[in-house]
């Protein structure tokens, strides 16, 4: 039998909305400090996918995102390093991703030579990692907001699939890994640890 929490997946927005609704419920259990889903993170999954499919609520503005920026120390969005860091497109600039610093996060030099131009869930596959959760946020306004910017979002999923778009749709997850294997954010090194390394 189908699993019937798993809702009919129609469209782009649909398919976004899923992935974010599962991204709030893994983000409610982290912060509270769950390694299991009780059954009010199944609700806020439930209830938010609802609400954004028809309309009554919305993703938030990328301006939480941006206060992460500031509030924590700066270290690679990636691995916590402090090595040499520089900035990088979250979605990368060469295939349409916005010059704005919504899209630009910090990384370090380890992980830029690694991720190249590629896409953050397209490297993340192939180095078989997920990304911390308030980064995948972040990527996920993103691309919800390119999609909604080329009126992509009442666009099927077969349809948006032979688009040329500047990610690749079919790595958004809707399957996370388990909550013992999920962080909220990476652990920037110690001064110790930057020490050791250098
Ligand atoms: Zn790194």
């Amino acid at each position: 039998m189908k699993n019937a929490r798993i809702p009919a997946i129609d469209t782009v927005g649909d398919h976004i909305a899923w992935s974010y609704a599962n991204l709030a419920r893994a983000d409610a259990a982290l912060q509270d400090g769950f390694t299991a889903y009780q059954r009010i993170h199944h609700i806020i999954r439930t209830k938010l996918f609802h609400g954004l499919k028809n309309g009554t609520m919305a993703m938030r503005s990328l301006y939480d995102d941006e206060r992460i920026k500031m509030t924590v120390p700066q270290a690679c969005y990636y691995c916590g390093s402090t090595d040499k860091l520089s900035v990088d497109h979250l979605i990368p600039r060469i295939s349409g991703g916005a010059d704005d610093s919504d899209n630009l996060i910090w990384a370090c030099r380890s992980c830029n030579s690694s991720k190249q131009g590629r896409d953050m869930l397209e490297w993340m596959k192939k180095k078989q990692s997920f990304p911390a959760i308030l980064l995948l946020r972040r990527y996920l306004k993103l691309v919800a907001r390119y999609c909604d910017e080329k009126d992509l979002l009442s666009t099927s999923m077969p349809d948006a699939l032979q688009r040329n778009l500047p990610f690749d749709l079919s790595l958004i997850p809707h399957s996370f890994p388990p909550l013992t294997e999920l962080t909220l954010w990476v652990y920037p090194e110690t001064p110790v640890q930057a020490q050791q390394r250098s």
